[in-house]
């Protein structure tokens, strides 16, 4: 039987802001014992009376960053952790996590492509330790994220994204944004649908390796639309954050 994975304390040594309502959060973990792309962690809270609460966070931060993760929070504002960690957390706190955490959703650079990353809002986080990853390794394989935010102002890791993609290997984002879009946009203005999802996965071919992230209804209309498009069951990862339909 495999062991229980056992609590440590994290050190947060950084704290910054992606938008205005998504946080990075830099974690020393001395006694990490490394993770893959695409894995996550839990967080658990405890206050003074021994109430604790447990939530799941994506590591952001690549493996090859030894003995640091990284995680990124969107502020969602009824909840319980995610406000806290926004409001009341700064560098030199401790938190208690464990993990790394799941073995499906995880992509690294030996498993090759062509890949194409989906996500909504903050599920682009686990795809972003992909693209570290793939950048860190010096993969080349074919790959592209399509990214779907809100406005402009919302996209998460928008100027490390660009200069991914301006670094001419191999690797484009294509952005969608849903609500608000500035003057002069050209990229998408609609939810994600079939029609974007054949154009953006036309140069990468019906053998290309796809992992989409976000809220639920999104990633069900992905994985239809890619079942509908020819893309093998097994090469159709997803993972969902929100509880609801969101
Ligand atoms: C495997 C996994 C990885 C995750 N990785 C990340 C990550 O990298 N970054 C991140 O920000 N979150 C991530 N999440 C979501 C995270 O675990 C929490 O659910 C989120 O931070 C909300 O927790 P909370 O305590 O603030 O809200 P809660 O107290 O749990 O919820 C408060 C209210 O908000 C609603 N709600 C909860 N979560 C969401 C949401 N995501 N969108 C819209 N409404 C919501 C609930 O239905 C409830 O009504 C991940 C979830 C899973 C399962």
């Amino acid at each position: 039987m495999a062991r229980p994975i056992e609590w440590q304390l994290a050190t947060v040594a950084a704290v910054h802001d992606e938008t205005p309502s998504v946080r990075s959060f830099t974690l020393d973990l001395p006694g990490w014992a490394g993770h893959r792309a695409g894995q996550h962690l839990d967080l658990r809270l405890t206050a003074e009376d021994g109430y604790s609460v447990e939530r799941s966070y994506s590591i952001a931060s690549e493996p090859e960053r030894a003995g640091v993760v990284e995680i990124t929070v969107e502020r969602i504002p009824s909840g319980e952790v995610s406000p806290f960690l926004h409001e009341v957390v700064i560098p030199g706190d401790r938190l208690e996590v464990r993990g790394p955490i799941g073995g499906y959703f995880v992509w690294d650079a030996p498993l090759g492509g062509p890949l194409l990353l989906i996500a909504g809002g903050s599920g682009v986080v686990p795809l972003m330790s992909m693209l570290r990853h793939r950048a860190r390794a010096g993969a080349r394989v074919p790959t592209r994220l399509l990214f779907s935010s809100r406005g402009p102002d919302e996209i998460i890791y928008r100027v490390e994204l660009d200069r991914l993609a301006a670094a001419g290997d191999g690797f484009a984002v294509a952005h969608t944004l849903t609500r608000q879009q500035p003057p002069g946009w050209t990229g998408y203005a609609r939810r994600v649908d079939e029609a974007m999802l054949a154009e953006v996965l036309e140069p990468l071919g019906p053998t290309t390796r796809t992992y989409t992230c976000g809220p639920t209804a999104l990633v069900e209309t992905v994985a239809n639309a890619l079942v509908r498009l020819g893309i093998p069951p097994d090469r159709i990862r997803t993972e969902r954050f929100g509880p609801t339909g969101t």
